[in-house]
């Protein structure tokens, strides 16, 4: 991903009566066959070989044991918060903007689709001005990048349009993390104008440095390569949509090594919190978060409720 100078292109607004189920190239209403629906529970009843994701992988690690271990182990699941359905909302109309420039089969289209292209009036997601500021900067450095690659004089078609928005990947047991399947979804993943691959996740909230990010950055490189050995992802990076912003780094090796060996550890982690279990409480093996209110005061009500009853015996509305 490389970009420099921002294109004077009029703000994509006000179309929102010429959008309304207006239909793409390909005969697909808006916001069709997008990818990023809410999750189904996965694996309950394996807990040691459930299928991994970074965001299982970060709950347990970062937040409340017992909370996963409510979703996880008990498949009760908890109701999304305002931010995580705002941030669901971006990725859908980011998705649905390059998802946009890989059906576009000529660099004059691309290039006429990427100008013209207008989130308002989506069918389903509320566009209010957070949602517009957060839009605005994605759709800002994407001309950005655009410009330098025209500068570059390379087929746009090629680099321009995304190798993958969006990415489901799932990697299969037998890989050299042991004991069960791990998935993720990249959000972009471009070509570099080296040949090689470059990866990007994009976030809605607060911002901070890629580096905290690196876990999951090379989470997905390995799995990438996993899944396609003739690549190699050489970048990188973060696109902030709060402040338009990006950053990119070059993988290294000491943090795709702790990446790897973090998922089994996690996974040992909740072997061991398994067998503590017992017959009354088969999650009472996983540890309660300790940094009251920080995260209870994001818990979902359902685990909230639950958690409240058995340690304070109160009942919550
Ligand atoms: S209320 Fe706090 S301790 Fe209880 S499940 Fe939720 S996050 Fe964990």
């Amino acid at each position: 991903m490389a970009g420099n100078r921002i294109p004077k292109r009029a703000p994509s607004r006000g179309k929102a009566a010429r959008h309304k189920g207006k239909r793409n190239k390909v005969g697909r209403k808006r916001g069709e066959h997008l990818t990023r629906k809410p999750e189904v529970l996965q694996g309950v009843g394996k807990p040691h070989t459930m299928r991994m994701s970074k965001s299982k992988i970060g709950g347990f690690n970062e937040w409340c044991q017992y909370s996963w271990a409510l979703e996880n182990i008990m498949g009760i699941k908890g109701s999304s918060a305002h931010w995580t359905t705002f941030g669901v909302d971006c990725h859908q109309i980011v998705e649905e903007y390059y998802r946009g420039m890989m059906e576009c089969k000529t660099e004059e289209e691309l290039l006429d689709y990427t100008a013209e292209y207008d989130y308002e009036g989506h069918p389903t997601i509320v566009i209010d001005e957070q949602m517009r500021t957060h839009m605005d900067n994605v759709l800002e450095i994407d001309r950005k990048r655009i410009d330098t690659l025209i500068a570059a004089g390379v087929n746009l078609l090629d680099y321009a349009a995304p190798v993958g928005v969006e990415l489901y990947m799932k990697v299969p047991d037998g890989t050299n993390v042991k004991d069960g399947e791990i998935s993720g979804m990249i959000d972009l993943v471009f070509r570099e104008l080296d040949g090689t691959i470059g990866i990007y996740d994009l976030k809605t909230g607060k911002i901070s440095d890629v580096n905290k990010h690196y876990f999951q950055l090379h989470l997905y490189k390995w799995m990438f390569e996993i899944l396609n050995p003739d690549e190699t992802v050489s970048k990188i990076g973060i696109l902030w949509s709060k402040d338009g912003t990006v950053d990119i780094a070059e993988p290294n090796k000491r943090s795709y090594n702790s990446a790897i060996k973090k998922v089994q550890t996690t996974r040992d982690k909740i072997k061991l919190a398994v067998e503590e279990g017992t017959e009354d409480n088969p999650i009472a093996g996983f540890k309660k978060a300790l940094r009251n209110p920080f995260p209870c005061s994001y818990c979902p009500i359902e685990h909230k409720r639950i958690c409240w009853k058995e340690q304070y015996d109160v009942d919550l509305e």
